[in-house]
């Protein structure tokens, strides 16, 4: 350790009758990964613990077969058979010296039970809390509770065998059966355990006490706890019940991890957030426990983790993303290198891979969920059997991820550059309104360039085929982009149908900044992509003062950011900005719109019409260079092969650089095949 002002980071902090090694804590997330891809989980969070991550917590853990979240992979150790699975990742956590916790959890009304069959269960007999799942939960009589305590027990019994130093028990993002008995709006009982609040408290407090019966001093018990649903209607509050409860149960666990609830609150993107949003809810805890606490809210900056603990707001720096993103984020604090670490840019691309239960995916660390499959290591160089030049031509996130991860081994790189400024796309991007955090995907690049003697960069250099011919480097990365259609090709519509001109414009027309606020004008957007862009640019044209509809041929607005849980805030940002929003309406050839539903078709007239739908590859030196026999290696990356999402771009820089450092496109992935 060098920097001393980060010392306070590094202590021990005691946790019951364990001690976490220093305050970083990767709580509990989901990998996208289950109980169905266990290797692939367990490389994953044992990456955390290299990385220096002193506590790593598993995601949600089924305690039984009815709390099946299927087709949503959570963990489970649902019996005996799940231990052994447990017991290796606790191993391979603990390995660096990192406590292991895990979160079991029964899902009340959350679970779908759609694989087991058996009823889902609650407080009340209410629909359950998909309400995509057609279906009701059963309102649990008395032997459902004692069976669901017993459950619970044998679940936190088979945890403390497998070696899990914290066992949690929990309550937090309205995907827990005890959440849904403290809830007033979910549970309708009339006996002991509803009612008052004492009464629909009584469940927790029994699971809890329950829990510290097992762990018997010998482990610690974690309560994660949501102490404000800032965003459900008659919600908790942190300062009303949400403080009760931690009041009630100030001294009963040995570790509050405490956030907001749902999820769509807890992981709040950084268009509508700033680090440590949930700070002011959280932060009555520390005054209400004398126990350590733990608390999130994407952070990234030492600065102001010190801060937090200094002056008593949390005893322990949780994060999620912020792990995904650096899984060596404590360490490169460690050896004071705060500058290598590759912040978290509050995306939400690994929120959106978790809703389809796929393996996570993240912008910013193309390594995540590759770590067992592909055999990836995020700071560990690739392998390369000689050292050589290597020409990359686009300084987009594709070209800087590629540069980057062939000078990490050791290689030779020229990065050239068409435009003045590096970063291609994300440095575009960022200029839009909530998107400044998107420069980090180029800034952390850059930054490792820099430090490189092996790296040059040039600036305003548009090279042809014939400039790359003559630079003769051993081997030639086009990552050259794309560009936006004008034609109103789009994700609905793939026949082009209008041509291009003055009243008719593409998302770059608006970002070169020439829509000046002088000349005030009537826009309609329409959004054939269905992912951040449409809402930005309406944002921002109304910014400079211009009116814009916003037209969609999808039932909803933005349909995609529902996966990133951006979704409503853009509506309501949308709302705040007087847009006027049009759902299930297509644009026609002859400047009309037809509402989908209705059939009925209005003109539009006076407007300037602004499309946001496909992009074209650029990819025409690709096509003049593949037929050259004098060069040795050509590939593309990114966006000039298939355009898409940042992540997408950056994941396919790292692949390709990985490919020529190997000589060969790379192993296939490894599978994981489940036969008892
Ligand atoms: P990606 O997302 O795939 O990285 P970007 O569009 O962000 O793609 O970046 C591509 C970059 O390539 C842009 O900055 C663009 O200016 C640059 N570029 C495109 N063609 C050339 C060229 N012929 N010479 C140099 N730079 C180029
Ligand atoms: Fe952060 Fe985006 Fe990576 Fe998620 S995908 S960890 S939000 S950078």
């Amino acid at each position: 350790m060098n920097d001393s002002r980060y010392d306070i980071l590094f202590e021990p902090v005691r946790i019951g009758p364990v001690t976490t090694p220093n305050r970083f804590y990767a709580v509990p997330h989901a990998t996208g990964h289950g109980w169905n891809q266990p290797k692939g989980a367990i490389a994953l969070r044992a990456m955390k613990a290299e990385g220096g991550w002193g506590t790593v917590v598993t995601q949600i853990t089924e305690i039984s077969p009815d709390s099946d979240m299927a087709n949503h992979p959570m963990e489970r150790i649902w019996d005996d058979s799940d231990i052994p699975r447990h017991a290796l990742q606790v191993e391979e956590v603990k390995k660096y010296g990192s406590l292991a916790g895990i979160e079991i959890a029964h899902g009340g009304m959350r679970a779908r039970n759609l694989t087991t069959g058996y009823p889902v269960i609650g407080p009340s007999h209410l629909p359950v809390l998909r309400p995509e799942i057609p279906a009701q939960a059963k309102a649990m009589d008395k032997t459902d509770i004692a069976a669901f305590r017993k459950a619970h027990k044998a679940a936190a019994m088979r945890a403390k065998k497998a070696g899990y130093d914290i066992l949690y028990v929990y309550a937090a993002h309205d995907l827990s059966l005890l959440n849904h008995f403290l809830s007033p709006s979910l549970n309708k009982r009339c006996d002991e355990y509803g009612g008052k609040f004492e009464n629909r408290l009584r469940l927790l407090r029994e699971v809890l006490e329950d829990t510290l019966e097992i762990a018997a001093g010998k482990c610690a018990v974690a309560l994660r706890f949501s102490v404000a649903e800032p965003e459900k209607p008659g919600g908790l509050r942190h300062d009303g019940e949400g403080r009760d409860v931690v009041e009630a149960l100030a001294e009963l666990p040995d570790l509050w991890d405490v956030n907001i609830s749902g999820w769509p609150a807890d992981s709040q993107s950084a268009r509508f957030s700033e680090e440590g949003y949930q700070l002011p809810f959280t932060d009555f805890v520390k005054s209400v426990t004398s126990k350590p606490v733990v608390g999130v809210g994407r952070f990234t900056s030492p600065d102001l983790m010190v801060s937090l603990v200094k002056k008593g707001r949390l005893d322990l720096i949780g994060a999620a993303r912020s792990s995904i993103a650096d899984p060596f984020l404590p360490t490169k604090i460690r050896e004071d290198r705060v500058e290598d670490i590759r912040e978290c840019i509050g995306c939400n691309v690994c929120v959106s891979m978790d809703a389809y239960g796929l393996p996570i995916r993240c912008t910013q660390n193309p390594t995540i969920s590759e770590e067992y499959r592909r055999g990836w290591h995020p700071e560990a160089p690739a392998f390369s059997k000689r050292r050589q030049s290597h020409l990359i031509v686009g300084s987009g996130p594709a070209g800087l991820e590629c540069a980057h991860t062939l000078l990490k081994a050791g290689q030779k790189v020229t990065v050239a550059e068409a435009r003045k400024v590096p970063g291609g796309r994300v440095t575009r991007e960022a200029l839009l309104p909530g998107l400044s955090s998107w420069a980090r995907v180029r800034d952390y690049r850059l930054h490792q360039l820099n430090q490189s003697p092996d790296a040059e960069l040039y600036l305003a250099s548009h090279l042809s085929a014939d400039d790359i011919l003559e630079f003769g480097a051993d081997t030639v990365t086009l990552a050259t982009g794309a560009k936006w259609r004008n034609d109103g090709v789009g994700s609905t519509c793939f026949e082009p149908r209008f041509v291009s001109g003055h009243d008719v414009l593409s998302p770059e027309d608006v970002m070169d900044g020439t829509l000046s606020a002088e000349h005030a004008s009537r826009f309609i957007m329409y959004d054939d992509d269905n992912f951040y862009m449409a809402s930005v640019l309406t944002e921002q044209l109304c910014k400079l003062g211009h009116q814009v509809v916003y037209v969609t041929p999808q039932p909803m607005v933005a349909t995609w950011t529902d996966f990133t849980l951006d979704q409503h805030r853009i509506v309501e940002r949308l709302k705040e900005l007087d847009v006027e929003m049009l759902v299930n309406t297509q644009l026609r050839d002859n400047q009309e719109f037809e509402n989908l539903l209705s059939g009925t078709k209005t003109a539009f007239t006076g407007a300037k019409l602004v499309l946001v739908g496909a992009r074209l590859p650029l990819n025409d030196l690709y096509t003049q260079l593949c037929k050259n026999t004098q060069l040795k290696s050509l590939e593309q990356a990114g966006d000039c092969v298939t355009p898409g999402t940042i992540q997408s771009a950056v994941l396919s820089g790292h692949t390709i650089a990985r490919k020529i450092l190997a000589g060969n496109p790379g192993r296939d992935f490894r599978r994981e095949q489940t036969i008892d």
